[in-house]
């Protein structure tokens, strides 16, 4: 399988894979999603507290549940780009330790968060998520503003927070990719110069001189095309005239594969660990054929 970054944006990207077929294309937008890990918050503790200054009860208390913050906190990105993190299962520190007494340095990210409300309220963001070790791995400058929950004079919030590296397949705060699809590549074809002419009186975007020996072949001319295809489909007025003027057709064994990355890494990291987590289960997969066979 050959692939190739036709646009990358932020946190999008739309590659072009060739010489695959769908189901392999699949298995890989299915490793995205479900096998390959990524940090999140998994662990919370929450220090329970009264206590009085100047006449000020102040309670760990606030409007949300400490189990709606939690949750808000598993959501946050966390940096995974390039950490060298274990997963905790794998970790050769504390893999022999039962679950609850894992996290050590090398697999796992502490926050801690302190924070007191005020008299006109005090909203908690991720940028109040102090990490405790190296500062590359504080929450992003863009994810800083997520409101984690809002405190008045009296209520606090104290918490410990560790994240861990784990598989979407497991909880969806693991899963670094969003919206992901994909598509067979499509050739535009000009059947009907006569017919086609519905589509030029319009004035859209392509225009009959696109075409090429009757075809578009380049992405961005041919999903444009797209577009203006919308305005002559057959549940348009022009549907009837136009018909079959201009066509689509798929490319054999080329597919455009788009998604988004949650933020905790870059699109292009996704795609590449995918690739190698996949290949590598294949590898599996024929080594155990050939034992059996
Ligand atoms: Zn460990």
């Amino acid at each position: 399988m050959d692939s190739e970054i036709i646009e990358e944006e932020n946190h999008s990207i739309r590659i072009l894979l060739k010489g695959t077929d769908r189901a392999s294309v699949n298995a890989l937008r299915r490793t995205m999603i479900a096998d390959t890990p990524k940090m999140a918050i998994h662990r919370i503790r929450f220090t329970q507290s009264t206590t009085e200054e100047d006449g000020v009860i102040w309670e760990s208390v606030g409007p949300i549940s400490d189990e709606i913050v939690s949750h808000r906190l598993a959501m946050i990105p966390i940096p995974s780009e390039g950490a060298e993190f274990h997963l905790p299962e794998e970790c050769p520190e504390c893999a022999d330790l039962v679950e609850s007494q894992r996290g050590c340095p090398t697999c796992e990210i502490i926050y801690r968060c302190t924070v007191k409300g005020e008299p006109e309220g005090r909203a908690v963001k991720a940028r109040d998520l102090e990490v405790l070790g190296d500062l590359k791995f504080s929450i992003p400058e863009e994810f800083q503003d997520i409101t984690i929950t809002k405190l008045y004079t009296g209520q606090l919030i104290d918490f410990i927070a560790r994240a861990k590296k784990g598989h979407g397949r497991d909880h969806v705060k693991w899963q670094p990719v969003a919206g992901i699809t994909f598509y067979a590549r499509q050739h535009g074809v000009l059947n009907d110069k006569k017919a086609a002419k519905v589509l030029w009186k319009l004035g859209l975007t392509i225009k009959e001189k696109d075409f090429k020996n009757g075809r578009i072949e380049d992405i961005a001319t041919v999903e444009q095309l797209k577009k203006d295809l919308l305005h002559v489909g057959p549940s348009t007025d022009h549907g009837r005239e136009f018909a079959d003027a201009i066509t689509l057709e798929d490319v054999p064994g080329e597919y455009i594969l788009q998604y988004e990355s949650d933020g905790s890494m870059l699109p292009k990291t996704i795609f590449e660990d995918a690739t190698a987590i996949l290949s590598s289960r294949l590898d599996n997969i024929s080594a155990d054929l050939d034992i059996v066979l």
